[in-house]
């Protein structure tokens, strides 16, 4: 198996940590040119010894030498790589920032451009390949984008895009449909005056006999009726989701039991089961509904049930053989998140003892087989895609600053292409709010001499009654433009998309086993990936992809496939629920493809010094008791110890002010100052960032949950609300374990221990020059987050909540501690030494 073969030698572990590790956009590009070179000189090596003094053919020298070319190309551009770093000639005024440092964005693009001057002409080098390949590609297409758009009715507004940019043509991702003659406008008419008679719930039903799985309905019945275990492939957007689990029902599956859905995502669970109960028509929550972490949204009514994969996970604690379900579909199975990965070895072995339990597993990648070898051969069912054809465009030069880059892409397409919606994908809510504000303030001025805009956000954090936007029919004569995070790759199908514009990244866990270091990392997509987002151009009509980045890069510099989650992130939390569900041996079980071993010892370590395991590998008392707790086990550790030190009602508010993330402060760009001002009241005393968000919480809960409370302090109602949710669920776990809930704000130092005695692996040391600090245990360089309160104090000792890797690694969420706390509070863990 080569997937397993990957982790056999240390060389080879050690070649995989730079891809697993992941890094910014340029130091990732750097670190795939160093080992582009290692790669080369290693594979040069190999031929010479290979071929020896024997006698070369012809074509043998001729593949040495063009490795040798290749070699010394990539050497030259190291070396051009390493003077600029030290060099500052090269950099223009403007590329520097108001403290005089050089901008990231810009040495990137410096860089890159002083590629292009050395290669200028030369012959062979990969850069000239690239533009040889690249004229050839403007003349073909003879056109850029929008050029023909431009002449129409474009010109007013060029003055507006100067920066507009320059894409070149490839060939279309092929599509399955032609494309389609222009309608009769009369027939159209008369369908939508047709359309307009039915009822809201009559066209539902139509809607639903005109997706691609329809025709398949009963052959698909029937293969789940004669198979226990089926593989379901189909394109996304043909209804696997919203449909099959209907199907099933309809067919009478939910009289045994119900039918579950498992989502790798949140929003789509929520708005996949919105849609659902709309067209079976029922309130949400009763016949269907779905459970996502900290909202139960069913009834005993329930029959279908979407669900996050992670909550189907937690349900067999309580079930270990899924009694309750007829049916189970691992739905969006090629995502393989962790809690997927680790799903699959769990209804394999249910599906053994179960003979009754019917098993689903759907993805809408086509390399089905690797699924179906996993299930002992289950037969695929493939629904035939129905997909337009899609052109794809790429940059002519990498684009440093993709943000604007993308919006400028997209607002060229408004002014100057047809009708047709813009979907545009961004790495996270953060950029997704950049990228609205930077198309608000570049239309302001324009008015009514562009055609209506509708901007309409999608991110994991956005609350519900906001996510159905993106589905709204767009009126004619507007244009839509969808900000999505990778959700909208294949979780979510939004029809109408005509325009795809793809800057290439996506934010990914990343985990060091060897380090322990884990965090949230922008990473260039997969080229599989990449073509998924490309399809979304294709539903309805034929489209267009603009990818932010070069054909060169695509080829060269994207991974062919993402690697499982499984592969790169902490897998604490899952060894404890496999623990807990009587797993015991971990390296035996059944993963398709399994975790680095490394990282399975770093989280039984890690579960150990917690207290959750003991020497032997077995789940402790209090293992069981975190278990509980759907939360990271140092949250549970912190929370269920809180109550030795007295202050659990306090521990719990902040367990469930940092599950709600970073979107608690806002700072709205004409109030700044103000926001700033009043976020500083709750640092006041430099308590540490844990105790000022539980100030936050308490001073919200003292006005009795005030909406102007919010207002005046700059502080998002909704993530209080959700905090004040997962805060009552929180209570109410800890009085289902026993722990005490008792309150004493006043002593800072006790939770500060508290947390201490959870998170004592998250602990850093000033450096000796200040500025940066060191992590205690296997030392890395890490950052205090510029919001943080701490950032002028700089104690010598923290505790942090998490790593976010931007520019830096940044510690978010930051307390001082006192290292004898360390001593005190993990004796096995720390001795004096450190
Ligand atoms: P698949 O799972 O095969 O990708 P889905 O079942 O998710 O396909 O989607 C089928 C259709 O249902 C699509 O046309 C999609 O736009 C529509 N749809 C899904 N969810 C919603 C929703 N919440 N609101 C409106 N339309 C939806
Ligand atoms: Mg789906």
């Amino acid at each position: 198996d080569m997937e397993r073969r990957k982790y056999t030698t240390e060389e080879e572990k050690d070649s995989l940590i730079p891809n697993l590790r992941g890094f910014s956009r340029q130091e990732y590009l750097k670190k795939r040119e160093e080992q582009k070179l290692i790669e080369l000189r290693q594979e040069l090596d190999d031929e010479i010894y290979l071929f020896g003094d024997q006698k070369l053919t012809a074509k043998e020298r001729r593949s040495l030498d063009e490795k040798r070319k290749k070699l010394e190309y990539a050497e030259r551009r190291k070396k051009l790589n390493d003077d600029l770093e030290n060099q500052d000639e090269y950099r223009m005024p403007s590329s520097y920032d108001q403290e005089g440092n050089v901008k990231q964005d810009q040495r990137y693009k410096v860089l890159t451009e002083r590629y292009r001057d050395v290669d200028e002409g030369e012959e062979g080098t990969p850069w000239q390949e690239q533009k040889n390949w690249e004229e050839e590609r403007i003349r073909i297409a003879g056109m850029k984008t929008g050029a023909k758009g431009a002449q129409a009715k474009g010109q007013d507004y060029d003055y507006v895009f100067e920066d507009q940019i320059d894409f070149i043509v490839d060939k279309a991702l092929a599509g399955d449909l032609e494309v389609e003659d222009e309608e009769d406008p009369r027939e159209k008419e008369r369908k939508l005056r047709e359309a307009e008679k039915l009822s809201k719930q009559e066209k539902l039903q139509a809607d639903r006999k005109l997706l691609p799985m329809f025709p398949y309905r009963e052959t698909l019945l029937q293969a789940i009726a004669e198979h226990q275990v089926l593989i379901i492939v189909g394109e996304t957007g043909s209804g696997k989701t919203t449909q099959i689990p209907q199907y099933l029902h309809e067919a009478g599956y939910s009289k045994q039991g119900k039918i579950g859905c498992t989502q790798p995502r949140r929003v789509a669970a929520m708005s996949v089961a919105a849609r659902v109960a709309e067209e079976v028509d029922v309130k949400l929550g009763q016949e269907v509904g779905y459970s996502i972490r900290f909202e139960d949204c069913t009834s005993d009514k329930t029959v279908i049930k979407y669900m996050t994969d992670g909550m189907l996970l937690r349900e067999f604690l309580g079930e270990p053989d899924l009694a309750s379900y007829s049916v189970m579909m691992v739905d969006e199975a090629h995502e393989r998140t962790l809690h997927t990965d680790v799903l699959f070895g769990l209804v394999k072995d249910i599906a053994r003892f179960r003979p009754d339990i019917k098993l689903l597993i759907s993805s809408a990648t086509l390399d089905a087989e690797k699924f179906s070898d996993y299930f002992d051969h289950a037969p695929t069912f493939r629904i035939p895609g129905r997909r337009y054809p899609v052109e794809i465009l790429y940059t002519k030069a990498p684009e440093a600053d993709y943000l604007n880059a993308a919006v400028v892409t997209a607002l060229t397409c408004h002014v100057k292409m047809p009708p047709g919606d813009v979907l545009i994908f961004l790495t996270g809510q953060d950029e997704i709010e950049a990228a609205e504000e930077l198309i608000k303030q570049r239309t302001k001025s324009l008015g009514s001499k562009i055609g209506e805009l509708i901007i309409a956000p999608i991110y994991a954090n956005l609350p519900s009654d906001l996510q159905s936007k993106i589905f709204e029919v767009t009126p004619p004569g507007a244009r839509k433009i969808v900000l999505a995070t990778n959700i909208a790759e294949t979780s979510l199908t939004i029809d109408g998309i005509k325009y795809v514009i793809d800057p290439g990244f996506v934010k990914q866990n990343s985990y060091n086993p060897r380090s322990g270091m884990e965090a949230l990392v922008v990473t260039p997509v997969s080229q599989a990936s990449a073509n998924q987002r490309a399809g979304r151009a294709g539903r309805t009509s034929p489209g267009k992809c603009y990818r932010l980045y070069t054909h060169w890069s695509f080829q060269h510099e994207l991974d062919e496939n993402t690697v499982p989650e499984i592969q790169r992130t902490n897998l604490g939390n899952v060894v404890l629920m496999l623990k807990s569900l009587g797993i015991n041996d971990l390296m035996g079980f059944d993963f398709m493809d399994p975790p680095p071993t490394e990282t399975l010892l770093r989280a039984l370590e890690q579960l150990y010094a917690l207290g959750a395991l003991n020497d032997r590998g077995e789940l402790t008392k209090l293992g069981r008791r975190m278990a509980e707790f759907p939360l990271d086990p140092m949250l549970a550790k912190m929370i269920i110890q809180s109550e030795t030190y007295g202050c659990s009602e306090e521990v719990a508010t902040i367990a469930a002010m940092v599950s709600v993330g970073n979107s608690i402060f806002y700072r709205p760009k004409d109030k700044q100052v103000h926001a700033d001002n009043a976020h500083e009241n709750f640092h006041r005393g430099n308590p540490g960032d844990h105790i000022a968000v539980m100030n936050v919480f308490n001073g919200w809960a003292e006005t009795n949950f005030s909406t102007q409370w919010c207002y005046e302090n700059f502080v998002q109602m909704r993530s209080m609300k959700r905090a004040r949710d997962i805060r009552d669920q929180v209570l109410g776990l800890m009085e289902r374990v026993e722990v005490a809930v008792i309150s004493d704000r006043s002593n800072e130092e006790n939770i500060k221990k508290a947390i201490a005695s959870g998170f004592f692996y998250h602990t850093a040391k000033l450096g000796k020059s200040g500025g940066d600090y060191r992590t205690v245990k296997n030392p890395q360089t890490v950052h205090l987050h510029p919001n943080s309160g701490l950032t002028e104090i700089q104690p010598k000792w923290v505790v942090y909540h998490e790593l976010v890797q931007t520019s830096k690694e940044f510690m978010r969420t930051v307390s001082a501690i006192n290292p004898k706390w360390l001593i005190e509070i993990a004796p096995h863990y720390y001795s004096k030494r450190d």
